[in-house]
């Protein structure tokens, strides 16, 4: 996509927007499907709590995906996106049984991820297909924010706890036909994953009538100039040769399968912002934009640096600010961001908008939610409209007291 693109779209639908490119998309399932060319059955199933507009899943449905869900709200919202039920997995933690038995009962593969439901699922109903999830207490980044393999972690079944884990699938005569681990975002080695990978392959040779194994996710996507990205193709060559040794090994050609993200939609996606006010004081100069939290929350939550384009005035003087937003609380996008210099009314281009950051959205400071739109054959197609006053009404129920009789 071009600024002017961007511009143009500011201009049509509103500030501030989200903004998906349907062919950047594309061009990185193609990329994850290519490095893992060489394994028989490969499965891509779309994580979608990074993004989960409907008409989005519908796009990424047609390259050939399947979806990774991790509520049963996801699960409708994918049903209704038109995902076959085989189509779809259920990866939740911490969630009760009786919504894990509701999913089940839709035709959704569930992954279990601890041992007390396990065992009570198993019981009541032996015959299901499940799949575990497997905590291999692995390093994945440096942030413990989305470090979810090591071991204070809350995700998945620990792997020493591997002989209970047997012995409840021994007792419950329950089937198991995956093994799953996710060992968070970010994942900057492939050396690490590797690692895990075999840890992975260790516990599968406990169960006999596996169908599949899944990899989880946390390919790192480039932020800024120069960062560090996963090497796919090189975790593809070397992951692909091992799983298929794995495979001749087990004496079964089983199914690949990754959860990826991220890595399909983070680059695909800009958030554009219109600067309201330029605020100079004693230490630096603020742009303030029509937005905060509220709407793009990974900078202040995570630390995530974005980065920051002037789309209305590309070409000038480059100047240090500090990008805020108009939460009454500090909402800072970033700080001391050269940026070509900015007007009141410039709008502003984050990158790198497409994954957790409208479905991390709220209404804080009674803000309406952006629109969305997704960019397609060279047109904007409006996938999500602004929300309205009547959006921030809906579900509260007017109290029928009145002054006097309180
Ligand atoms: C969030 C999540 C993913 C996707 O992670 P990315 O870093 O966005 O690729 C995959 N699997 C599970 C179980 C998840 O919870």
């Amino acid at each position: 996509m071009q600024p002017k693109d961007l511009l143009q779209l500011a201009e049509q639908f509103g500030s501030p927007l989200y903004v998906y490119d349907a062919e950047k998309i594309q061009s990185q399932y193609n990329r994850l499907t290519k490095a893992f060319s060489k394994v028989d059955k490969l499965r891509i199933n779309y994580a979608m709590k990074a993004l989960s507009n409907v008409s989005v899943l519908q796009l990424i449905k047609e390259m050939g995906a399947g979806l990774d869900t991790v509520s049963i709200q996801e699960v409708l919202l994918g049903l209704h996106a038109g995902y076959d039920p085989e189509k779809i997995f259920y990866t939740p933690n911490g969630v009760s049984l009786e919504e894990i038995e509701e999913v089940n009962a839709m035709g959704v593969q569930i992954n279990i991820d601890n041992l007390s439901i396990l065992e009570q699922f198993g019981t009541k109903h032996p015959n299901v297909p499940v799949c575990i999830r497997i905590n291999p207490h692995v390093m994945a980044g440096g942030n413990t924010n989305i470090s979810v393999g090591h071991i204070d972690s809350k995700f998945g079944i620990s792997i020493h706890q591997l002989p209970h884990l047997v012995r409840i699938v021994e007792n419950t005569k329950m089937n198991i036909v995956g093994i799953h681990m996710h060992t968070g975002s970010d994942i900057l080695d492939i050396e690490v994953f590797l690692y895990a990978a075999e840890i992975l392959f260790d516990v599968a040779k406990k169960f006999k009538n596996l169908e599949f194994l899944d990899f989880g996710s946390g390919f790192k996507v480039p932020y800024k100039k120069d960062d560090i990205e996963t090497d796919i193709e090189e975790l593809g060559k070397k992951l692909s040769k091992r799983f298929n040794t794995f495979c001749v090994e087990y004496g079964k050609e089983l199914t690949l399968i990754f959860e990826p993200g991220k890595f399909l939609v983070s680059e695909a996606g800009f958030f554009l912002a219109k600067v309201n006010v330029v605020k100079q004081t004693t230490s630096t100069v603020f742009a303030g934009v029509d937005s905060g939290f509220n709407h793009f929350i990974r900078p202040m939550l995570y630390g995530s640096q974005h980065h920051i384009e002037n789309i209305s005035h590309p070409k000038g003087k480059e100047r240090f600010y500090s990008v805020v937003g108009y939460i009454c609380e500090t909402d800072t996008f970033a700080n001391n961001r050269r940026i070509s210099e900015i007007k009141e009314g410039d709008i502003l281009c984050f990158r790198n908008a497409g994954a957790y950051c409208f479905s991390m959205a709220s209404n804080y400071n009674s803000r309406y939610k952006p629109a969305e739109v997704l960019w397609m054959n060279g047109q904007g197609h409006l996938i999500r409209a602004r929300e309205t006053f009547e959006d921030l009404l809906k579900n509260q129920i007017p109290l029928s007291i009145t002054a006097t009789t309180v």
